[in-house]
């Protein structure tokens, strides 16, 4: 699969690893790279990476892993770091990890020199799903996530799903709760793929960054169809705050979503199987268990979230499956 959104390619391949070194000559044409990675990635990949890219002087740059290397201390480093090595304007980047060092490479990227170019390899399912594609890249505050940051695209995004091969099943499975909502919001066939199996094959990964592809194309900045992206997530966001971050992401925006398709069932909006359907595909993949948590705790978190825009919350529902909408005002 080979898909343009802006102006760059997404590529979508097993074994793409094998093709790396073609696939950046044909955007990048000079010797030096420089790969942020964490150091789980990096004991992992580091020898294959040299291997397949020995065309070029490569040089690595690895970071705590986990949220906590979203920081602006850590993008410090990372920044003194790479100009340590060698690193001048027009030399490329490479975000080599999950979701976070997607996140805060993309932030180097877009910051350092005013811009260098950048390509990223996902290496987990949420960051090959979502957060690769669509350009947003940032940083943590103490005051809230993702708070500082940029639209950034990249020069490519490669992603192979044979990265997924190392990855924790607690991983794999955060990733499988946003390939839900991905079903839910946008592909029928996903979401039913969803109901019987728990290991997605190379043709479920296409469909869930189809979904996202098609979302950000029509709505690059956040003005309406990509606020689907955020099904599950304004309850999601609350629950983690409720528990200081100590739960996965995926089961926050899991029982995110159970709670939104029970409100929609309450506005008449989401028809009433879809809860028990949802709710069973969750616990079957453990990423929710029983009793349900009780929403009421997480309402007055609801009004930090960066995503509600000043003049109302706006809520994603579930009209059918692959049909969401947006309403302006949640009644709980
Ligand atoms: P992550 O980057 O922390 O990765 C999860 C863990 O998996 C880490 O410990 C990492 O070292 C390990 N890992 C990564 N690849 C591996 C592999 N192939 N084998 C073994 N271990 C591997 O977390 P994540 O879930 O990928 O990303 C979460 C981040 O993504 C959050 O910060 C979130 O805000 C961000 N995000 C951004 C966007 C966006 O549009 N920019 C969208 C969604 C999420
Ligand atoms: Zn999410």
């Amino acid at each position: 699969m080979r898909q343009t959104l802006d102006n760059y390619e997404i590529v979508v391949k097993q074994n793409l690893m094998n093709d790396l070194g073609e696939e950046i000559t044909s955007v990048y044409p000079y010797k030096d790279i420089f790969v942020i990675t964490d150091h789980n990635v990096f004991k992992l990949y580091e020898n294959l990476l040299t291997t397949k890219l020995n065309m070029f002087n490569l040089k690595f740059v690895s970071v705590e892993p986990g949220e906590q290397s979203k920081s602006l201390s850590t993008y410090q480093e990372v920044v003194q770091k790479l100009l340590k090595l060698g690193m001048r304007k027009n030399h490329l980047l490479i975000a080599l990890g999950g979701g976070v060092v997607g996140d805060l490479a993309g932030f180097v990227a877009a910051t350092l020199f005013r811009g260098a170019p950048f390509i990223q390899i996902p290496t987990t399912l949420l960051a090959m799903v979502d957060s690769s594609i669509g350009g947003k890249t940032g940083l943590d505050l103490n005051e809230g996530k993702n708070l500082i940051g940029a639209y950034k695209n990249p020069l490519k995004v490669l992603i192979d799903p044979s990265f997924l091969d190392t990855l924790p099943k607690v991983e794999y499975k955060n990733g499988l709760a946003e390939v839900l909502k991905h079903g839910l919001i946008g592909d029928p066939k996903l979401y039913e793929y969803l109901k019987v199996n728990d290991k997605l094959t190379l043709n479920e990964i296409k469909r869930a960054i189809q979904v996202k592809v098609n979302i950000v194309k029509k709505d690059p900045f956040e003005q309406n169809e990509r606020m689907f992206l955020n099904f599950g997530h304004t309850f999601g966001h609350a629950i983690e705050r409720h528990y200081d971050f100590a739960i996965k992401h995926g089961v926050a925006i899991s029982y995110g979503m159970l709670i939104s398709l029970e409100l929609g069932i309450k506005a008449k909006i989401t028809p009433a199987h879809l809860f028990d359907d949802v709710k069973n595909i969750l616990l079957r993949l453990e990423l929710v268990k029983e009793p349900l948590l009780d929403k009421k705790q997480f309402i007055e978190y609801i009004g930090f979230d960066k995503k509600n825009l000043a003049d109302g919350l706006r809520f994603v529902y579930i009209k059918n499956i692959g049909e969401p909408i947006i309403k302006k005002g949640v009644e709980i």
